[in-house]
């Protein structure tokens, strides 16, 4: 509430921690774990391998990095998967031509965070038909299918994580494996629940990124790429600012394939996705509160808020996020959708403008998302509710 934007007009986030309207808030203790690292210096790929062993414990992955958001880890991984430990391939990214470049991924998936692929250098190879998501029928891309078009060509098969996937991951992980390809999954929005840290690297993914900004709780500009210790080594060797003679380079354990590097390659393409010290710190801070944090408090804090609302507004309805367990919406149903749009425009014109979560606004839905809400914003929204929604 006591924030100052230089100016620009704040909102209430009642929508989720959506990138647009800023994400989330950061927990105090992660606001000052991250002034505290700006006041001194450090080697980042020092700091990137004390990431690297926080990553590695809350996920169960060999090795992890901070980057500058999922979309930049997913950048960076496919970057990994294409150029591997040879840094001669390193340096000709994002011209991958020579390489194997292909990444197999399930039409059904195709989402627009995957052009972080073709940044990269990537080229997306879409497979099936996802024949239950139009209505003619109940299938996706097959096993089968995806087996099928994995080739010499190919970097590793793509796989976008949610309760939709089709096929499932771990299918995925035993055709692509059966070949010799790995898998990189996009999880970045997967979380809560705290297990989906470890699922994904469980179920045999070699390359997972997470956002940090979402509902982790560290800096909006923050991310994370855990999995294969030489994978993730790649990715960060392609992210560091390498502006160093290449006999002052020793690589830390934690990423003990740079050592076998033929040269040190010049800065990456992930030098375009730098990320601060700050935010390394702020990240793992982050990290740790949410593996530590006990899920039934997360979301008796989250319902209580809900309730406050729901006094003013009788008619909204408590009900569980469909994809993400412990997390509580309020359903506010109106006749139809263009109900829902006149109420959600006249919330959006209020001073300060009021976000829900219209992801169903054309079924006439109108949500609010505890996650991103400061309790103090609780009676502006409630009058705001009972004015707009009533
Ligand atoms: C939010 C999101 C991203 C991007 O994450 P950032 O941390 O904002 O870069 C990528 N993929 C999916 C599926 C997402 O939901």
């Amino acid at each position: 509430m006591s924030g100052d934007w230089l100016g620009a007009p704040r909102v209430i986030n009642a929508y989720g921690t959506n990138t647009r309207l800023s994400g989330g808030m950061m927990a105090p203790e992660v606001v000052e774990a991250m002034a505290r690292a700006a006041r001194g210096c450090v080697e980042m790929h020092a700091l990137q391998a004390a990431a690297s062993r926080a990553i590695a414990e809350a996920t169960g992955a060999e090795a992890g990095i901070a980057t500058s958001g999922a979309a930049a880890a997913l950048m960076l991984g496919a970057a990994a998967c294409m150029a591997r430990l040879d840094p001669a391939a390193m340096n000709r990214l994002p011209d991958s031509a020579g390489m194997p470049n292909e990444f197999v991924v399930p039409r059904s998936q195709r989402n627009m965070y995957d052009r972080a692929i073709a940044l990269a250098g990537g080229r997306i190879v879409e497979v099936g038909i996802p024949d239950r998501l139009s209505g003619p029928g109940v299938r996706d891309a097959s096993a089968g299918e995806l087996a099928e078009a994995i080739t010499p060509r190919t970097a590793a098969v793509f796989h976008l994580a949610g309760e939709q996937a089709e096929p499932p991951l771990p299918e995925v992980v035993r055709v692509a494996h059966a070949r010799g390809v790995p898998v990189l999954v996009d999880a970045a929005a997967q979380l809560p629940p705290a297990e989906n840290l470890r699922r994904f690297i469980a179920e045999g993914a070699d390359l997972v990124c997470f956002s940090g900004g979402k509902a982790l709780g560290g800096p909006q500009a923050s991310g994370i790429l855990a999995g294969r210790r030489d994978l993730v080594s790649s990715a960060l060797i392609q992210m560091l600012d390498l502006d160093l003679p290449e006999e002052q380079f020793v690589a830390p354990p934690e990423f003990a394939p740079l050592n076998q590097l033929r040269f040190l390659p010049h800065h990456g393409i992930g030098r375009v996705a730098k990320l601060g010290k700050e935010e390394v710190v702020g990240l793992v801070t982050a990290l740790r509160r949410f593996v530590a944090a006990d899920p039934g408090e997360r979301t008796a804090r989250w319902t209580a808020r809900l309730l406050a609302l729901q006094a003013a507004l009788p008619g909204a309805v408590l009900v569980p996020d469909g994809a993400k367990p412990g997390l509580p919406l309020l359903e506010i149903r109106f006749a139809g959708r263009a109900e829902a749009q006149r109420a959600d425009a006249a919330l959006r014109g209020r001073e300060p403008a009021v976000h829900l979560d219209a992801s169903r606004i054309r079924l006439g839905v109108l949500a609010v998302n505890p996650i991103a809400l400061d309790d103090g914003d609780l009676p502006l929204l409630a009058a705001a509710l009972k004015e707009c929604c009533a």
